[in-house]
Formats: structure tokens, sequence, C-alpha cells
């Protein structure tokens, strides 16, 4: 793997693809840096050595037009903080005031190119268009996860321009370390906790998932599709009646692949879905009618904390409760904090995908875990097994 590690950027231009698509409030102030605070190491690094730093981004939906809305003139103060740099913007992304700023850029600068979705050209991964970005960098640093799953122009084909002057920024090369440690070079035993609502957006996930884990924790609202189907009665919990075979197909290939199920024995469950319903501890199989499982009960999270602590290597995506109720959050607080003490004593744990981030945030756990993903999508699909195609055009498969 080619990271920015292995290149001197002395006197180079180093064209950096990053995730600054932040949130802005109704003053176009950004309201979270995280993720230029992220992208920080990976600037400074070219920086050190000599060269400048040419960024782009793209922020929010522009549709391919020039929609002052999603300027990024309006993070550029914001980047020049963070990066401790005052940072140059040009209100284009290519073209002939694009290349002339390039060319102007001195050793120790930093330029921020405009929103690259004003020009619909990048979404579709147009290469005239990657060919004409390309010409704004020595070296093609690609260190935005959170679009890694897109074949954008800016993101992917791009890279075919710089022959092997590309690699990965420090970002990039963590999030897919993170996810080599689950997928395949962690410490055993390797646990992962899939929650959500449904088996349906997770069902790639867990099918590929089987084949490196040794344990599975089934939390959420899967629980039901997976209960009903063993022939319980989940009354009018979440239920997915048409993946229930598939369900009982998965039962039979994790055991047939040597891995352990932990499915709730028991729940909260609630007679309304609402915060205020009234609430009972019921056998996950023995719901009533009327009642719906909204978070796991005692004795699930008893077993679920056993097998956390036993864990070395450790996934979380997906809430195994409706934690943005209060009344049902508890579940999902207390695998946190069952993580938190495995990460303590030695394991590594990885949060990430879809609504997981949220979760954790929420709670205060993302100081707790090993590694909190940056990229939703990105992560989900790199749990399905795919390579990425932000990731496939600098290792060249
Ligand atoms: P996902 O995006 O698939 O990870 O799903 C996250 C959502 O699942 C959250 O909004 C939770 O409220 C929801 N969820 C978790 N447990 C349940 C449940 N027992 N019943 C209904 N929704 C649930």
């Amino acid at each position: 793997m080619k990271t920015i590690e292995d290149f001197n950027f002395e006197n180079k231009k180093a064209l950096i693809r990053v995730d600054f698509n932040v949130p802005l409030d109704g003053d176009f102030t950004v309201t979270d840096t995280n993720r230029i605070t992220a992208a920080k190491p990976t600037i400074i690094k070219v920086l050190e050595d000599g060269g400048s730093a040419v960024l782009m981004s793209h922020l929010g939906r522009p549709k391919g037009t020039a929609n002052p809305d999603f300027s990024l003139a309006h993070i550029a103060k914001t980047v020049s903080e963070v990066i401790g740099v005052q940072v140059k913007f040009i209100a284009d992304c290519v073209g002939e005031v694009a290349e002339k700023a390039v060319a102007d850029l001195q050793a120790g600068e930093v330029l921020l190119l405009e929103n690259l979705r004003f020009h619909a050209e990048e979404t579709t991964g147009d290469s005239g268009f990657a060919a004409q970005l390309a010409k704004l960098g020595d070296i093609y640093v690609n260190d935005a996860f959170g679009t890694a799953h897109r074949a954008h122009a800016s993101t992917t084909v791009v890279a075919q321009y710089f022959d092997e002057n590309k690699c990965f920024g420090y970002l990039l090369a963590k999030e897919i370390e993170a996810i080599e440690k689950v997928m395949r070079t962690g410490e055993k035993p390797v646990l992962a906790i899939l929650g959500g609502a449904k088996v349906s957006s997770k069902i790639t996930i867990i099918e590929n998932i089987l084949d490196k884990v040794d344990h599975l924790i089934i939390g959420g609202g899967m629980t039901y599709t997976f209960v009903k189907a063993k022939g319980g009665q989940v009354g009018d919990s979440i239920c997915e009646d048409d993946k229930m075979a598939l369900a009982l197909e998965i039962l039979k290939q994790a055991e047939a692949k040597g891995v352990q199920v932990h499915i709730p024995v028991d729940v909260l469950a609630a007679d309304d879905f609402s915060n205020d319903a009234n609430t009972q501890i019921v056998d996950s199989d023995k719901i009533p009618e009327g009642w719906q499982g909204l978070d796991a009960g005692p004795k699930t999270l008893a077993n679920f904390k056993t097998v956390i602590l036993e864990s070395k290597t450790i996934l979380w995506n997906g809430p195994v409760g409706v934690f943005e109720m209060e009344s049902f959050a508890k579940g999902t607080i207390a695998v946190g904090n069952y993580i938190d003490e495995a990460t303590q004593n030695g394991a590594f744990s990885l949060v990430g995908g879809g609504d997981s981030v949220a979760a954790v945030k929420q709670f205060g756990f993302q100081d707790k875990v090993s590694y909190v993903s940056t990229g939703g999508g990105a992560m989900l699909e790199s749990l399905e097994g795919k390579t990425l195609p932000g990731i496939a055009a600098i290792i060249g498969e």
C-alpha cells in the first residue's frame, strides 16, 4: 500500500482529494470541523517536506451548477484556522484560472479549489475533466474516505494520469488499516456486532463477515426477523417476514463455518413506538401482541458483555435499540461501555458504517474505541467485501 510516507514533497505540488463536505449553518459557518482536522496531518506532511498543497473537495449536492450556497469559499477561513496556514481560494477547480493559481503557488502554500461538483463531469467520472484536474499537481493524494466508494473524476479517474505518483493520505490509510484488521489481520477472537433496523440492509455484510469472524452479535430491529424465523412470537416488533428464510440460511451457514451467533434472549418491549410508552422486559420469543421490542434486555446484555470482553478484535455497526429515544438507549450505551472496557484491556475496536457513528458520538464513545470510521457508505461497502474504486485506483486493481 503506497502512502504519503513513501513520498518526499520537496518542491512538489500535491493534488489532494480531501473530504471537506462539512455541515454549515444558516450563516455559512462551519459547525463541525472534524473532517478538516482529519485531513490536517496529510496537508502538514506535504508542507513540512517543502511542498505545496492543492486541495479539492465537494460540498453538498449542487448537481453540476455553480450554486453559491455550496461554494467552498465559505469554509476557506475555517480551513486556514484549522491547518494554521493562510489558505488561498480560487473560484474554479479546473481551467486557466486554476492552472494559473497552481503555477503561482509557492512551497509552504495551500490552495483550496472551488467545489468539484459545480461541474457535472465530476460525478459522472468524465475522463476529460479528470485530465484537467490532473494538470494541477505532480503527485495525487487521495485522503477522502467518505467518497472512496464513488468512481468520480477526483476520487478515482484522476489517478490514472499519475502513473506511480499517487498514494493514500494518512486518513485514508488509517481507514484501510482498520478495515484490514477486522477483515484479515486482527487478533482472534474476532467479533462483529451488527445492529440497526433491518436485515435487508445488512444482509450482504452478514454474508461477507461470516468468513471473517468467530462471533456475531445480532441486535436491534434485525433481532425479530431471526426470532420469528426460529418460531418465536415477536408481537408488533419490526420484522421482515420475507427475509425469514434468509435468516435461517444465515444461521445454518454460521454453524457450518463455526461462527457463534448471539441473538437477544430478552428485550425491553413497549406498547407504543414512543419514548413515553409503557414498557416491560420479556423473552424475545414471547412478545405479546400489541408490544414491540425496542431495546436489548438485561440477560441479553449480560451475554453480550461476556462475548465482547472475550474478543480481541471488535467491529460495531448499528445500535442495539432505538437509541434516539432515551427510554430505549440503555442497551446501546451498555454495549458502548463493554467495548470501552474491552478496548482498555487491549482489544482493537472499530465503529463504522451508516448510523453507528451518530450513536457513538451522541454518547461520547468516540474517544473510547480504537477507531471511528469517517465514511458511512464507504465503510458499509468495505464491510460488504467490495474493493472501493477510490482505493483500487491507487493500488492498481
Ligand atoms: P441502521 O441505519 O440500519 O444501522 O439502523 C439504525 C436504526 O435502527 C436506528 O434509527 C434505530 O432507531 C433503529 N432500531 C434499532 N433497534 C430497533 C428496534 N428494535 N425497532 C425499530 N428500530 C430499531
